[in-house]
């Protein structure tokens, strides 16, 4: 007779990931600090550390001594149906990773996670599985005619046919928050910076793909890097620039993976930008914010690739601004709640976990909350109105930039 095939494969793991699982020491520091698994309501099967030792388990019964000798012992598809709930009901924000004392590299493991089941058809969760059609469909997720990415902007908005310098808008700012996006648009034109976009040539960056395991299927994500990044060479790009913290680590960190090639080109958050420009004293404010802003720091823009200054030092600069911090801010940020599919998927965790993010930015007393990404402004304002916190304004820092630029942005479509 014939052993039992493993009910789990180790596609998708690395070495090195197969012996992270074996190094949590179970210290549960990484419990301590899991946003999704506190706004659950402390939900077990949430808890980062209890994952890696389920999946580690998991392991065991499919390749452990006892599996070579006698053959692997079946996992009830019910036990990886749970698992699954469980992996996905994660932002991939990296706290865990950051206090893990262990040093494991958590979040690549949940993605390694989600991947190994998507490949194994159990994965995604829920919603999640529309963004591969949606993407491969409409070049980007809102199913919104990919026409429309820059087609709105109004006339007095000066794009180049080519530049040094393009604005790689993303799926969020240019089709549905699109305040960020004009506001990001006035500014450059008023600084006198020529810079192009590629418009209905831009394809979603493929950050939701990524986070959710789905990046592998018909190489979409890697489809999508390949042509973007073409394109971008194609205008004459040599630094690109982003808003958006999904699209900025995707650039940076994900395309290259996926392509095997370094970017032709530089790649820069606005914030970063305009940090220099007022190093260098070339931004002239017009006008004065007189308020009390904090801000969140966006993981993909902080904790993943360490850019954590030049928002505060932009925010800082803004005359009439007086900036607080919040209890917890930059490597040790609480999230935001949108990441890793959660939005998408698990609505109501993303909200529980943006509001308590709120209450965050409450107990400052600030006037304004502010981010540097789209999708947290989008699920902080959702959080805000969740818990009736009226007063409180939820903004993005470019869109605060424009405003003391005297930049009027009363013209921006509806969403
Ligand atoms: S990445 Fe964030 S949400 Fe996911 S398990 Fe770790 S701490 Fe929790
Ligand atoms: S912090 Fe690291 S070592 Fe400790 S329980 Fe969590 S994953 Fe394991």
């Amino acid at each position: 007779m014939g052993k039992r095939q493993p009910s789990i494969t180790t596609e998708n793991f690395t070495a090195v990931q197969l012996m992270e699982l074996d190094s949590c020491s179970r210290c549960g520091e990484c419990v301590n600090w899991c946003p999704t698994y506190d706004a659950s309501g402390k939900n077990p099967g949430l808890a980062p550390r209890d994952k890696i030792l389920r999946w580690r388990e998991f392991m065991n019964k499919s390749y452990g001594l006892r599996a070579r000798l006698f053959g692997p012992k079946e996992i009830p598809l019910a036990e990886l149906e749970q698992f699954k709930n469980d992996v996905y009901g994660c932002t991939t924000c990296g706290m865990c990773a950051t206090v893990c004392e262990s040093a494991i590299n958590t979040v690549e493991l949940w993605e390694s996670m989600r991947a190994n089941l998507v490949k194994s058809g159990i994965g995604p969760y829920g919603k999640q599985g529309m963004f591969l059609k949606l993407i491969g469909e409409y070049k980007n997720p809102y199913m919104a005619d990919n026409k429309d990415r820059t087609n709105w902007f109004p006339p007095d908005i000066k794009i180049e046919d080519e530049a040094e310098i393009l604005y790689f808008g993303g799926c969020t700012a240019e089709l549905r928050q699109r305040k960020l996006a004009l506001a990001t648009a006035r500014v450059l034109n008023k600084l006198g910076i020529k810079f192009t976009m590629l418009g209905e040539d831009e394809i979603c960056c493929g950050s939701a793909l990524i986070r959710t395991g789905q990046y592998f299927i018909n190489d979409t994500a890697k489809k999508n890097a390949q042509k973007n990044i073409e394109n971008i060479k194609a205008k004459g790009a040599k630094t690109v620039l982003y808003a958006c913290a999904g699209c900025y680590r995707a650039s940076l960190i994900d395309w290259p993976r996926l392509t095997g090639q370094e970017l032709p080109f530089k790649v820069v958050h606005v914030t970063e930008f305009l940090q220099d420009l007022i190093k260098k004293g070339e931004i002239k404010w017009e006008k004065s914010i007189n308020k009390k802003v904090t801000y969140h720091d966006p993981c993909h823009l902080g904790r993943h690739v360490g850019v954590f200054e030049p928002p505060r030092a932009v925010l800082e600069s803004i005359p009439g601004i007086e900036f607080v911090e919040m209890e917890r801010i930059k490597e040790n940020q609480r999230c935001c709640g949108a990441g890793g599919g959660v939005k998408a998927g698990i609505p109501d965790l993303a909200l529980g976990v943006a509001s308590t993010r709120v209450e965050d930015a409450l107990a400052t007393n600030a006037d304004i909350l502010s981010s540097a990404c789209p999708f947290c402004k989008r699920n902080l304002s959702d959080g805000r109105d969740a818990i009736g916190a009226k007063e409180l304004e939820v903004e993005d820092v470019i869109v605060l930039v424009a405003e003391a630029m005297g930049i009027d942005l009363s013209d921006t479509p509806a969403e």
